[in-house]
């Protein structure tokens, strides 16, 4: 095992039959096989509105979120439709001296019971995307936000209520469009900002794959498991439905049978 290595690229030099190229910041490997687990930590996913260039407070993005502790006292602005910007809600309450909820769609309340059934549904719904080619959605897209008693409890304080989604962002606040503000009729309205927490989510760290070409038309990588429609060589852990803790697992598992399998035939 060698660690720390950052894989820059993947590439295919040596054909089609021969083995993958893997660069790093260290060394040059060449593979029959690459199991790739690169998750989504490290690319984290902020979206462009115009004027965010502008802000004069500060804009973090759930990755770089350790504590409400730092937001006490501010006026903050959750950016996000998925647990996480529920959790932070909920931390910041009493904490923060305001916060304010964006999103770009209503919330996906579900009361859907939260058990296995409901588990399989959300991984077979994730496949069938990735099956097709198509990019990977978020995370609540496919989940929804399971109704919890603490989270019925904030709807019915007003905490957990999206303002819907801001349209520009100024120096010391978000503009969002008319009619969306608290008062019926108002015209654009801006909510002050000091914090703007990005709880939009991540997207698959792939970057390094890209000399692989893998994507599809329809923009995703095709994939059935762990396998990899345009490559092979490649088995894909902890992508598309299996990007879940109990996923990552299974996957993992898989991919490194499936390479064990590999390895153990000749080499051509
Ligand atoms: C905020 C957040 C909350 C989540 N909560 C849950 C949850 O509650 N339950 C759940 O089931 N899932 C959750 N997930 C999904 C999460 O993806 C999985 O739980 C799990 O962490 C995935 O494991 P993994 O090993 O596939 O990827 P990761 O844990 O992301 O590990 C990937 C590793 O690859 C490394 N890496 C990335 N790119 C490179 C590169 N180019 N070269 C070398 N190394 C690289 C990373 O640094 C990291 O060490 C959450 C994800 C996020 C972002």
């Amino acid at each position: 095992m060698r660690r720390p290595v950052r894989v820059d690229a993947v590439t295919s030099d040596h054909g089609p039959d021969g083995p993958l190229t893997v660069r790093t910041d260290t060394a040059t490997y060449r593979a029959r096989v690459v199991i790739n687990a690169t998750g989504t930590w490290d690319r984290p996913y902020w979206p462009h509105i115009p004027g965010r260039e502008t802000f004069a407070g500060r804009q973090l993005h759930t990755h770089d979120f350790r504590s409400a502790d730092e937001l006490r006292g501010l006026d903050v602005v959750v950016v996000g439709g998925g647990t996480s910007a529920v959790q932070f809600l909920l931390q910041l309450d009493g904490v923060a001296a305001r916060t304010t909820w964006a999103t770009r769609r209503p919330p996906q309340w579900t009361d859907a019971p939260f058990d296995t059934e409901w588990g399989a549904d959300v991984e077979r719904r994730v496949r069938e995307r990735t099956l097709a080619g198509l990019p990977t959605l978020s995370v609540v897209a496919a989940t929804g936000l399971p109704l919890t008693q603490e989270y019925r409890r904030g709807i019915a304080s007003g905490l957990l209520v999206s303002r819907g989604m801001f349209t520009r962002i100024t120096p010391d606040g978000v503009v969002f469009p008319p009619g969306t503000g608290a008062s019926p009729g108002s015209t654009a309205e801006t909510v002050h900002a000091d914090v703007i927490l990005w709880a939009t989510g991540f997207r698959p760290s792939v970057d390094h794959l890209a000399p692989l070409h893998l994507h599809e038309p329809g923009g995703g990588i095709r994939t059935d498991g762990t396998l990899v429609a345009r490559e092979p060589r490649l088995l894909l852990a902890g992508y598309g439905a299996s990007a879940s803790t109990l996923g990552a697992t299974r996957a993992g598992r898989r991919a490194a049978r499936a390479a064990a399998r590999r390895v153990a035939k000749p080499a051509l």
